[in-house]
Protein backbone atom coordinates (compact mmCIF):
# COMPACT_ATOMS: atom_id res chain seq x y z
CA UNK A 1 0.00 0.00 0.00
CA UNK A 2 0.48 3.32 -0.43
CA UNK A 3 0.75 6.02 2.73
CA UNK A 4 -0.12 9.38 3.53
CA UNK A 5 2.54 10.69 5.92
CA UNK A 6 2.80 13.58 8.43
CA UNK A 7 3.26 16.52 5.64
CA UNK A 8 0.04 16.45 4.64
CA UNK A 9 -1.11 17.43 8.01
CA UNK A 10 -2.98 20.93 8.11
CA UNK A 11 -1.78 20.95 4.12
CA UNK A 12 -4.83 18.75 3.31
CA UNK A 13 -4.24 19.55 -1.03
CA UNK A 14 -6.34 16.99 -3.41
CA UNK A 15 -4.15 16.47 -6.11
CA UNK A 16 -3.57 12.69 -4.60
CA UNK A 17 -7.38 12.27 -4.57
CA UNK A 18 -8.29 13.59 -8.34
CA UNK A 19 -5.76 10.56 -9.99
CA UNK A 20 -6.54 7.84 -7.71
CA UNK A 21 -8.43 5.34 -9.94
CA UNK A 22 -9.96 3.36 -6.87
CA UNK A 23 -10.69 6.51 -4.51
CA UNK A 24 -9.27 5.02 -1.17
CA UNK A 25 -8.20 8.19 0.36
CA UNK A 26 -10.45 8.88 2.83
CA UNK A 27 -10.59 12.66 4.68
CA UNK A 28 -10.16 14.00 8.90
CA UNK A 29 -10.60 16.88 10.15
CA UNK A 30 -6.43 17.55 9.91
CA UNK A 31 -5.16 15.05 7.19
CA UNK A 32 -6.46 12.77 4.25
CA UNK A 33 -5.55 9.02 5.00
CA UNK A 34 -5.40 6.26 2.17
CA UNK A 35 -7.20 2.64 2.58
CA UNK A 36 -5.00 0.48 2.62
CA UNK A 37 -7.14 -2.45 1.83
CA UNK A 38 -8.13 -0.65 -1.03
CA UNK A 39 -5.04 0.59 -2.58
CA UNK A 40 -4.14 -1.09 -5.88
CA UNK A 41 -0.29 0.22 -5.16
CA UNK A 42 -0.74 1.79 -8.88
CA UNK A 43 2.24 4.65 -6.92
CA UNK A 44 0.12 7.56 -9.52
CA UNK A 45 -0.71 9.68 -6.14
CA UNK A 46 3.08 10.01 -5.07
CA UNK A 47 4.09 12.29 -7.42
CA UNK A 48 1.07 14.21 -7.33
CA UNK A 49 1.41 15.05 -3.71
CA UNK A 50 3.00 18.95 -3.57
CA UNK A 51 4.25 18.03 0.08
CA UNK A 52 5.51 14.62 -1.01
CA UNK A 53 3.76 13.52 2.14
CA UNK A 54 2.83 9.80 0.14
CA UNK A 55 5.18 6.96 0.70
CA UNK A 56 5.58 3.57 -0.89
CA UNK A 57 5.21 1.18 2.38
CA UNK A 58 8.22 -0.62 1.05
CA UNK A 59 10.12 2.21 3.01
CA UNK A 60 10.97 1.21 7.00
CA UNK A 61 9.22 2.91 9.76
CA UNK A 62 5.59 3.69 8.17
CA UNK A 63 3.88 1.49 10.33
CA UNK A 64 2.36 3.82 12.56
CA UNK A 65 1.21 5.12 9.80
CA UNK A 66 -0.30 2.35 8.00
CA UNK A 67 -1.92 2.12 11.18
CA UNK A 68 -3.95 5.34 10.86
CA UNK A 69 -4.68 4.45 7.34
CA UNK A 70 -6.98 1.91 8.53
CA UNK A 71 -8.46 2.98 11.64
CA UNK A 72 -9.40 6.28 9.85
CA UNK A 73 -10.25 4.88 6.76
CA UNK A 74 -13.62 3.04 8.35
CA UNK A 75 -14.19 6.16 10.39
CA UNK A 76 -13.81 9.33 7.66
CA UNK A 77 -15.23 9.62 4.85
CA UNK A 78 -14.90 9.13 1.78
CA UNK A 79 -13.37 11.90 -0.66
FE1 LIG B 1 -4.78 5.33 -5.07
FE2 LIG B 1 -2.80 4.27 -6.53
FE3 LIG B 1 -2.25 6.07 -4.62
FE4 LIG B 1 -3.06 3.61 -3.93
S1 LIG B 1 -1.15 4.14 -4.97
S2 LIG B 1 -3.78 5.55 -3.05
S3 LIG B 1 -4.52 3.17 -5.59
S4 LIG B 1 -3.43 6.44 -6.50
Amino acid sequence: TYVVTEACINCKYTDCVEVCPVDCFYEGENMLVINPDECIDCGVCEPECPAEAILADTEDGLEKWIELGEKYSAEWPNI
